[in-house]
């Protein structure tokens, strides 16, 4: 056993920040190498409009123990929870009526919380097939509801796609509980999430080498011998320009859309049931579009009182199965959306974001490959996609100055391969063993102790905490508690029992 073993990690993403942070203070040498020019993965900001934006995530989903709600905390972070009005839009393109959108959105709050308990209790009996959108429909059956009330709430349920990354009709009822959350409110990180990146980072930017644009191709890594435990092992990982670099240990923190599409990159093979698992889970396409305007046209104020004082503004707008925007008919073109005057200052800018998903996002993506951000093309292109949308908020005037804009951005994760080609694991019809299935990920069936190849990143992930930047931070820590465990590193000692899924006391950091 080497007294300060070097360990290799793939992947500057929250995972393997936090993962070479606690494997640091182990006392264990640590390098990390990274595909793009950049740390972060897929949380990463660009400016829109002259506005630091968010192109991967800005939430923390749940308060309750959450370490990221600290780090915003610790880096004074602004948070926000948009409780506020909504508008829906309707097929034809109308404002919803209040009490109406009201009653569709409490359908379709209580009914996932209802889904959550159903597939907590029923997992083993609920067939593979069955689909998130199935419960919803039985259960808006069994209401009283007008058939035009129906047919809202259903339309209104669809919108939960935005946070799958897929539709509904795919989400798996069956391991709908996988997608449940650490408990407490969901907060917007208004200054987004640089702050929290920076901190994570630290560590691993002073005391970690860190090689950039080095793409990992073939990772090498042989059975430990048998018999001779104190025998010299190592993992050998070579990257695109066939440099090689030799480790004592190696996490492999590459998104699970990278897992699927390289998993000849593993010498020996990795074993069929760690392959089935890569193969199981299924892989979200979660985009978003930014719009920015002169001023937030949809904010009204009332000049009833003196000084005026702002009305109560929407916070998210529903566009329902919309039949007023162009579209290729077998996809749905629902949006969610988000209005960032709303935020907190100085966050508050007179943006839109847009959540667009599924075949939608592929299709937006697809539209808009090889073309320049700056280019018209790109800009008329975007225009053409939201404009109908836009349009239908209150305030919109097409000749008005204010309801032209200025900026826009999209993201393109699924173009992306160093992003697994998407956003995010989530759980689709047809899987029969999704909770096993993860945690075969996460223990990597066992390669780690064998072969000395460990695994982190969001789809390794305690259960409440799959597919966030939580589950990512979590996972980092727990590849690197195996590890010292392994090591005798920290007060762990070797192979000190423990709970795999969760990061451990006794390792220094945690
Ligand atoms: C559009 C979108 C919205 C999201 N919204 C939210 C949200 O609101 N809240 C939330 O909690 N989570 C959200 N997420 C999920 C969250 O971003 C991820 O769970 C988290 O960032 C994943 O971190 P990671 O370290 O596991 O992976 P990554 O951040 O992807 O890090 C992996 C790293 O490995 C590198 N890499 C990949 N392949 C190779 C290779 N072959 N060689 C070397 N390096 C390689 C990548 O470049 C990357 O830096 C969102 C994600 C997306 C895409």
């Amino acid at each position: 056993m080497a007294t300060r073993p070097h360990i290799g990690i793939i992947g500057a993403g929250l995972s393997g920040l936090r993962c070479a942070d606690i494997l640091i203070q182990n006392g264990a040498r640590v390098t990390i190498l990274e595909a793009r020019d950049r740390i972060g993965g897929r949380v990463h900001q660009d400016e829109v409009g002259g506005h630091l934006v968010d192109l991967g995530p800005n939430w923390i989903h749940g308060t309750g123990q959450n370490p990221i709600m600290a780090l915003a905390e610790a880096t004074q972070t602004v948070t926000h929870d948009p409780e506020g009005a909504n508008v829906a839009i309707s097929r034809q393109g109308h404002v919803v009526d209040d009490a109406l959108a009201m009653k569709a959105s409490e359908f379709m709050w209580t009914t996932i919380e209802e889904a959550f308990e159903y597939s907590n209790q029923h997992a083993e009996s609920i067939p593979a097939d069955r689909s998130l959108f199935d419960f919803f429909q039985e259960r808006v059956q069994r209401t009283d509801f007008t058939p035009a009330e129906k047919e809202l709430c259903l339309d209104a349920c669809k919108l939960w796609g935005a946070y799958v990354g897929d539709p509904i009709e795919r989400q798996s009822l069956r391991f709908f509980c996988l997608e449940e959350c650490i408990d407490g409110n969901n907060y917007f990180v208004a200054s987004t999430y640089k702050h929290i990146l920076e901190h994570v980072a630290k560590a691993a930017q002073t005391q970690a080498g860190i090689f950039f644009n080095h793409p990992v191709v073939r990772i090498d890594a042989p059975p430990r011998p048998k018999d001779q435990p104190q025998a010299q092992h190592q993992v050998t990982v070579t990257t695109a320009s066939e440099t090689n670099h030799h480790f004592d240990e190696v996490v492999v923190t590459c998104p699970l859309g990278w897992l699927k599409r390289n998993t000849d990159a593993f010498h020996p093979q990795l074993p069929e049931r760690l392959l089935q698992a890569v193969n199981n889970i299924s892989y979200g396409r979660l985009e978003k579009v930014y719009v920015t305007f002169p001023r937030a046209f949809w904010q009204t104020t009332t000049t009833e009182t003196r000084p005026p004082k702002p009305r109560t503004n929407p916070v998210f707008a529903q566009f329902l199965d919309p039949i007023y925007a162009p579209h290729p008919p077998h996809i749905q073109w629902n949006q969610e959306c988000l209005f960032l005057a709303a935020l907190p200052d100085p966050c508050a800018q007179p943006t839109l974001l847009f959540y667009t998903y599924g075949p939608c996002a592929t299709h937006i993506v697809d539209s808009l490959a090889g073309l320049d951000l700056e280019s018209s093309a790109y800009k008329t292109r975007l225009i053409d996609f939201l404009a109908p949308f836009y349009a239908r908020l209150p305030g919109y005037s097409a000749s008005a100055p204010d309801c032209t804009p200025t900026a826009l951005l999209a993201t393109r994760w699924q173009a992306d391969p160093y992003a697994g080609n998407g956003s995010y694991c989530n759980f689709q019809v047809g899987l029969t063993h999704a909770d096993r299935d993860i945690e075969v990920l996460r223990s990597g069936a066992g390669v780690g102790a064998e072969r000395g190849v460990w695994f982190a990143g969001e789809h390794t992930a305690p259960f409440v905490a799959l597919g966030t930047t939580t589950g990512a931070y979590w996972s980092g820590e727990r590849a690197a508690t195996q590890i010292c465990c392994a090591r005798g590193l920290g007060s762990l000692g070797v192979g000190a029992a423990r709970d795999d899924s969760l990061p451990s006391a006794g390792v220094k950091g945690i």
